[in-house]
């Protein structure tokens, strides 16, 4: 077969869209201006900021005054987490979230940890699930804030996140989801869900880099994580990124739109790449078979112990991911797969192939027969 250029790695980032780039292109131009300025050139900054938290607002049942910009998901977890139990610190210093979420999550837990706080990480199941009964019996009284994030970035499981907000709140406790991966891929409406703070990143869903969302829901306000001239009601300093802000708006508007249709598109490829991989000996799809993000074929593989999968695809054409493309790099075990109970051996050789509507059936073609002849020339040539 010829030699394609084939990417699959849409959880790490996607192509920005065209709708998202004309819209953006007047911002860099002659609508430079800064938004707080309070000259015609500002209003009209403003105006697109506006607007575009109306449309983002729109996209995930919320409330215009319920949308914080910020500049990735990175920050809207870290701001999320901090300024909720800051929030909340009269309770108690309990946190309670899972063993596989994203280092944005993590990693403040752990600084939490080290600044006095408790941390409860609910360990999964196989398919990287927790239950409803599992949140539960964690509470205690002094439990301030659960995270748990919506769908996972390495291994697409979708979690419960209307049960779980529901237990949470009967006992009282802010509710956070990061819905980085969710956000334009699948469902979300943060007032059916009953969520307090979701965090979503644009460069996810087609929009760009560096530019991302918090939702807090009304009633909520949450200590400052930035400080300095006040933008966003005083929330979160730093001059907006209007560009960034208005291209995020419109890719979620599109992913939205077009959900249904690129869901029945990228489901059938999706699922006809995992019956073909799975037929390499030695093969085991990853995450929920059932509950899982549209575009996530997540792979791991016997006898694969730090052999480099993805970068000899990438010399096919091929670029994918092994685990989460923030920690890729070094050949590590996969965290997220440890977690789900996988040996240490099958949390070498993850493989993550992340869809969307570009892809097409004959990326899938190639995919099926790079990918067994790169495996098994792995499993018999390379001495790593
Ligand atoms: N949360 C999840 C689930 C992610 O997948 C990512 C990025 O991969 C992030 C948070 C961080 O987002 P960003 O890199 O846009 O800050």
């Amino acid at each position: 077969m010829e030699k394609k250029l084939v990417y699959v790695d849409n959880a790490a980032t996607t192509a920005l869209s065209d709708k998202a780039l004309e819209a953006m292109l007047p911002y860099f131009g002659k609508h430079y201006a800064n938004p707080s300025a309070i000259h015609g050139y500002g209003l009209d900054a403003k105006a697109a900021l506006e607007h575009s938290r109306r449309l983002i607002a729109n996209a995930i049942g919320a409330k215009n005054n319920e949308i914080f910009f910020t500049s990735g998901g990175t920050e809207s977890d870290n701001w999320a987490i901090r300024g909720a139990v800051e929030m909340r610190s009269a309770k108690g210093k309990h946190i309670i979230t899972t063993t596989i979420e994203h280092n944005a999550v993590i990693k403040t837990a752990e600084a939490l940890e080290k600044e006095g706080y408790e941390v409860t990480y609910l360990p999964v199941d196989k398919y990287g699930r927790i239950t409803p009964e599992q949140l539960s019996a964690a509470i205690r009284n002094d439990t301030v804030l659960i995270s748990v994030m919506m769908a996972n970035n390495e291994i697409g499981t979708i979690l419960p996140i209307k049960e779980l907000c529901a237990i949470a709140h009967k006992r009282n406790i802010l509710f956070h989801t990061d819905a980085v991966q969710a956000a334009g891929h699948i469902k979300l409406n943060v007032r059916e869900l009953g969520i307090d703070l979701l965090s979503m990143s644009a460069h996810k869903f087609q929009g760009p880099k560096g530019v991302g969302a918090l939702f807090v829901k009304i009633g909520h306000t949450l200590t400052p994580f930035m400080h300095g001239g006040g933008q966003e009601k005083g929330s979160r300093s730093g001059t907006e990124n209007v560009p960034g802000i208005v291209g995020m708006a419109v890719a979620l508007e599109e992913a939205v739109t077009h959900m249904e249709d690129n869901h029945r598109k990228i489901i059938a490829m999706r699922d006809r790449l995992i019956q073909g991989i799975l037929k390499i000996p030695g093969s085991y799809l990853t995450g929920d078979p059932e509950n899982r993000l549209p575009g996530n074929a997540s792979f791991a593989f016997e006898g694969m112990d730090k052999k480099p999968i993805v970068t000899t695809l990438s010399k096919e054409g091929i670029f994918a991911s092994s685990a989460s493309a923030c920690s890729a790099g070094a050949i590590k075990p996969s965290r997220i797969l440890l977690a789900t109970g996988a040996s240490e051996s099958l949390a070498h050789g993850t493989l993550r192939i992340t869809l969307n509507e570009h892809n097409s059936e004959e990326d899938i073609d190639y995919l099926l027969t790079t990918v067994p002849s790169v495996i098994s020339w792995l499993r018999t040539e390379f001495k790593g």
